[in-house]
Formats: structure tokens, C-alpha cells, sequence
């Protein structure tokens, strides 16, 4: 029998995926790392009309882009396609999940003491502070005032974030934002970088390379220690050998639009490709290739939105300008069921990029001196301090809701040959958890002078957007209940692992990346200590351990 291509072949890298090729790479396995979108950089980040902004999962030979917007009956799916997954386009918030969560709902040697170790090295490896207190945004100091309001002001806090700051950065300085002042540095894992600048650009990729994305962090130790990563390779099936698996992928080629079928051979099989991608890839692999018949009927339930609404607000006589300053710094913690109603919520700032400003920005940056050159400078002074919405305040949240929504493979009337991605979810059982949030928001809103404006996408048509959905291959203690076990083993099938935001069982009511990366450091440290005994050495005892457990007071079933 001949060897397999690699030790491990992970698909997708973002959280889950790009802390498995880090530290599988540096026990020395042969990993490869496929990865469906493109390698962003600092150039390439979308930023005109016409740039790659849209991922097309049906089209991704022709529409490769920033984010995949997939567009479920009443469920819209935000996620990013790119080398660094979701880290490219988020908020940086990185934030542990509360230890009540764990306590419904999930394996019981899976506890936030479990997972601590485990998160404090998420937290040191993506460089996680606080935004220094020189540089609170205009939104910040509004959700503080707007809590100590509403007689929440204990509740206020500034979030972690894994962003590169300045405490020497000067809001008062001429054109603060403009990326000049930005201090360039090389990080603890050799990668160049840049300071923030509080240019408000973070879900449309950090020009100036503040964020701490995790191929500046993670996925540059990996391949420091041999991890080959390939972009464009778009994985749409999975196939078990006698020993390994077969990984079947198309390799797109954006400027040939074309497609060029490809597959690679690995003893083992980690799915990266997030609550969405590897739902999708093993509902086909079950229910279309047949590859894997034996997967839990469980597939697809239980997937959760995890809560997240937007509601804007007016303000007359403030300039809130949300374009400006990091996209969120701050929330309200309300999970512990304190909301209105006695709800569990997550209160937050939202942030949305100038895009006009960028627009202008770029062009500035491609023209030589002369006078369309300082033309397209005033212009940017215009765009750049007069943002068009700078009297709105986005408030956002998330929320614990029930996690009913069910992933599925459907057929279209219209095109009944091909099976498409499918969502079974009604707002009805979400409904109390949405109006509280709304109840909160109003209520900060109107402490404060706004006017705020829930959107006719909830009002009228029960809608919602998620840039966080979590589940679809939940955790289980058995085939009847989850896809896979506490350490992301699937049921049935050896050698193949979810280790990204599909695996999480519920909602979790706050930004969920911490989690997902810190539940990848720990089911690849038992991963490696079941082939060789020794782990990653993030902590000294195996969880699952009676001894650890007695110690750290954790339960077993
Ligand atoms: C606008 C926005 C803002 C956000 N802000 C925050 C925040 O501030 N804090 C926070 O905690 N969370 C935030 N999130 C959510 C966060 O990005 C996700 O929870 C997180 O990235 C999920 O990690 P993951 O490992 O499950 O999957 P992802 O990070 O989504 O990674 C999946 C990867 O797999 C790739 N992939 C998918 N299918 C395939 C396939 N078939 N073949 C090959 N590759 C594939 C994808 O391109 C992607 O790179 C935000 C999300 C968005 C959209
Ligand atoms: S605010 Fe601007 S400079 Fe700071 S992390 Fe976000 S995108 Fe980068």
C-alpha cells in the first residue's frame, strides 16, 4: 500500500483550521492546508466598486472574492473566503465565552475551566489587549454614558481585541487616520506589521496590518515549520480509503476562470471550512457522493444564528461618525440573563468602514503628482472627516437564542438536476430573544437622544443577518445526539476531524472565535497526545484525565 501524500490535509484556514496546521506543523507532521479563497494582502484588499468583493460558491471560478454572502429563505450567512478565514474580515473581538455556557448543551468534560488554558494561548498567540484609553472612539464613550443610563454601567466594558495598537497614536494630530501613522514592527513570529490607526477599515481587511490575522500569527508558524498552504483550491468531496482518505478539489484559476479538478491523499482529514463550508461538504459527501453514508442523521441540526442584530440610530445633535476608530471596542454584558424580559444579551458598538473615503484613498495612491492629484486629495479630506453617516450609531449584539436552525441539501424548481444548500429555520422561537435585544437597544438609544430605527428586514419580513453562525456538526456524546465527539472526532468515520465553528452546540451569545480557536488548540492537543503521547504542551495534565478533572472540578458523564 503506498504512502498517503500528507500526514493531514486540513481544509480551510481560518480559526479552527489554521490553529490545527500550526500546531500539527510543529509536531512535525506533513500538512497541507487547503484553502478556497485567494491570499489576501494589504494591495489586493477590496476596496472599489469593481473589485473582487463577492465569493460565489456555485461560481467560484469567476466570483472569488472578499466574502461569501449566502442567502438562505430567512437567514442571511456572512463569512469571509481568504489564507487567514474569517480573521481577514472580522472585528478582532476576542473574547472568552462565559463559563455558564458550557453548562447546558455540551460534553461535560468541555467546561470554560477546561478551555482556559487553551484560551489564554489564543489570547497570547493573536496578541489580544484592550483599545488604550487614548484612543476611545466617539461610539465607545456613547455606550458607556448610554449604560450608566440605563442603570447598566457596571456592565460596561472594553472587549479584547487582536489588533497591534500605539499608545502613542494622536487622535489630535492632523489627519490622524491616514495610514503615515502607522509604526511598522515585526511580530513575535517574524511577520511585518503595522499600528493602528483607527481607520475604521477592519471587516474590509487592515491596509496597514494592525490586525493580528491569523496568517501573520498562526498560519506563519505553520508554515515556518514546513506547512504548505494552497489558496484557490476549492474542496467538494471526501472519500475514505483502506488507510486515509482522498481529498477531491477543483483549483480555481481566477484569471482563466477556469477549473482544474485535482486530489491528494492524507492519513488523516481535519475540517476547517467553518459552521457553513464543512456542513455543506458532508451533507454532499452523505447525501449526493455517497462517500460517507455512515454520518449521524444529526448532520445539519442545531445550528444557531447566534443572536446578532443591528440597529441603527440617529442622533441630531451628536456626531457619532462610525467609520472612525476600530469596528468594535466595547459591550454591555447582559448574558446572564439581566436583558429586557430577563433575556440573555451581549450588547456591542458596531463600526462600519468609509468606503467612499477608501475609494478615494486608492485612486489617490495610483496617480502621479499634478492637479488631478490634488484634486482627488481635497476630495479625500471631504470624504475622510465628512462621513456620510456620521451622525448614526450602529448598535449591535448578540444573544443566547435556541440554535433551531437545521442545514440541508435541497433542489431548486428552476434547476432540479443540482443540490443546493438549504436552511430550515423559523424566527418564531427567536422572536423574545430579537425584541430584547431591540428593547435594549431602543432603550440605550433613547437615554442618549437618538432616534433608533429597527430595520424593515426584521420588522416586516422576520429576517435576520449572521456574520457568526456556529453548529451544523455539533458535538455529541453519541451518533444519536452530534457528529462528532468532544474532541471533533466524527462518529463513525476514524481519522476525520471538525475542528472549526460547526462543532459548537449552541448559541453562544457573544463573538465566537475565541471559542472556536480555543476548542482547536485543545482537540489537537489530544489529538497529538493519543498518537504520541506528548501534546502541545499548552497544559500539563489531558483534560479528559480523572485526575485533571478532580483537580480542575470538572464533570464526566
Ligand atoms: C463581518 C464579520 C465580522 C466578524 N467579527 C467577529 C469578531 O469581531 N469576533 C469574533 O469572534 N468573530 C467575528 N466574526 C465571526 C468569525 O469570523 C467566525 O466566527 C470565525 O471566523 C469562524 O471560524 P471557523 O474556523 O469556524 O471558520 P472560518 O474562519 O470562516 O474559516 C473557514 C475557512 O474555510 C474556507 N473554506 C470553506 N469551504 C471550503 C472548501 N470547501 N474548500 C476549501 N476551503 C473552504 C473558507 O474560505 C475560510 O477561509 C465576524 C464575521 C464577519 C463576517
Ligand atoms: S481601525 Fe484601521 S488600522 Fe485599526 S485595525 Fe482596523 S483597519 Fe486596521
Amino acid at each position: 500500500m503506498s504512502e498517503p501524500d500528507f500526514d493531514a490535509i486540513i481544509i480551510g484556514s481560518g480559526f479552527g483550521g489554521a490553529v490545527s496546521a500550526c500546531r500539527l506543523a510543529q509536531a512535525g507532521r506533513k500538512v497541507l492546508v487547503l484553502e478556497r479563497g485567494r491570499r489576501w494582502t494589504p494591495q489586493t484588499y477590496p476596496r472599489a466598486v469593481d473589485d473582487p468583493w463577492l465569493w460565489d460558491q456555485d461560481n467560484a471560478h469567476r466570483f472569488n472574492g472578499w466574502a461569501d454572502l449566502r442567502a438562505f429563505s430567512d437567514m442571511w450567512v456572512v463569512a469571509a473566503a481568504g489564507v487567514g478565514g474569517g480573521s481577514l474580515i472580522y472585528a478582532n473581538v476576542s473574547v472568552e465565552a462565559k463559563p455558564e455556557v458550557f453548562r447546558r448543551g455540551w460534553p461535560p468534560e468541555i467546561t470554560h475551566a477546561a478551555l482556559q488554558p487553551y484560551y489564554d494561548e489564543v489570547g497570547r498567540m493573536l496578541a489580544v489587549r484592550e483599545l488604550p484609553d487614548n484612543q476611545l472612539t466617539t461610539r465607545t464613550l456613547l455606550m458607556r454614558e448610554a449604560a450608566q443610563a440605563c442603570g447598566w454601567g457596571e456592565r460596561f466594558r472594553k472587549l479584547p481585541l487582536a489588533v497591534s495598537f500605539d499608545t502613542k497614536w494622536d487622535p489630535e494630530r492632523p489627519e490622524p487616520r491616514d495610514d503615515r501613522h502607522s509604526q511598522s514592527f515585526v511580530n513575535a513570529h517574524g511577520r511585518r506589521q503595522g499600528t493602528c490607526v483607527q481607520c475604521g477599515n477592519c471587516d474590509i481587511g487592515c491596509q496597514v496590518s494592525a490586525k493580528n490575522t491569523l496568517d501573520l500569527n498562526y498560519l506563519a508558524v505553520a508554515e515556518a515549520h514546513g506547512a504548505e498552504i494552497r489558496p484557490l483550491h476549492l474542496v467538494h468531496k471526501l472519500e475514505p480509503l483502506a488507510q486515509g482518505w482522498r481529498v477531491h478539489f477543483d483549483i480555481l484559476e481566477p484569471d482563466g476562470h477556469r477549473r482544474v479538478p485535482g486530489s491528494l491523499s492524507a492519513a488523516k482529514v481535519l475540517l476547517g471550512a467553518g459552521s457553513i463550508g464543512s456542513t455543506e461538504l458532508l451533507l454532499r459527501c452523505r447525501d449526493e457522493h455517497g462517500t460517507l453514508p455512515g454520518l449521524s442523521a444529526r448532520l445539519g441540526h442545531g445550528w444557531a444564528h447566534n443572536g446578532d442584530f443591528v440597529t441603527p440610530a440617529f442622533y441630531d445633535k451628536r456626531t457619532v461618525s462610525p467609520s472612525h476608530g476600530v469596528t468594535i471596542s466595547a459591550a454591555i454584558d447582559l448574558l446572564d440573563y439581566s436583558g429586557p424580559d430577563g433575556l440573555g444579551l451581549f450588547v456591542e458598538d458596531g463600526g462600519v468602514p468609509n468606503l467612499a473615503g477608501n475609494f478615494v484613498r486608492r485612486r489617490l495612491a495610483k496617480l502621479p503628482c499634478g492637479k488631478l492629484r490634488s484634486f482627488w486629495r481635497e476630495l479625500r479630506g471631504l470624504v475622510d472627516d465628512g462621513d456620510p453617516l456620521e451622525n448614526m450609531m450602529p448598535w449591535f449584539g448578540q444573544a443566547l437564542e435556541p440554535a433551531d436552525g437545521r442545514l440541508l441539501l435541497g433542489r431548486k424548481w428552476y434547476a432540479p438536476w443540482r443540490r443546493t444548500l438549504r436552511m430550515e429555520w423559523s424566527y418564531r422561537r427567536s422572536e423574545p430573544v430579537m425584541e430584547s435585544m431591540i428593547a435594549a437597544h431602543k432603550l440605550l438609544s433613547q437615554k442618549t437622544g437618538g432616534k433608533p430605527m429597527v430595520p424593515p428586514t426584521w420588522t416586516l419580513l422576520r429576517n435576520l443577518v449572521t456574520p457568526h453562525p456556529l453548529g451544523g456538526c455539533n458535538m455529541g456524546l453519541t451518533p444519536a445526539d452530534g457528529v462528532v465527539d468532544a474532541q471533533g472526532r466524527v462518529f463513525g468515520y476514524e481519522g476525520l476531524y471538525v475542528m472549526d465553528g460547526a462543532i459548537v452546540p449552541r448559541a453562544l451569545g457573544l463573538n465566537p472565535s475565541r471559542t472556536i480557536a480555543a476548542l482547536a488548540e485543545r482537540n489537537v492537543d489530544l489529538l497529538l497526545r493519543a498518537e504520541d503521547g506528548r501534546g502541545t504542551g499548552i497544559v500539563g495534565a489531558l483534560p479528559c484525565d480523572p485526575d485533571h478533572a478532580a483537580a480542575q472540578g470538572l464533570q464526566h458523564g
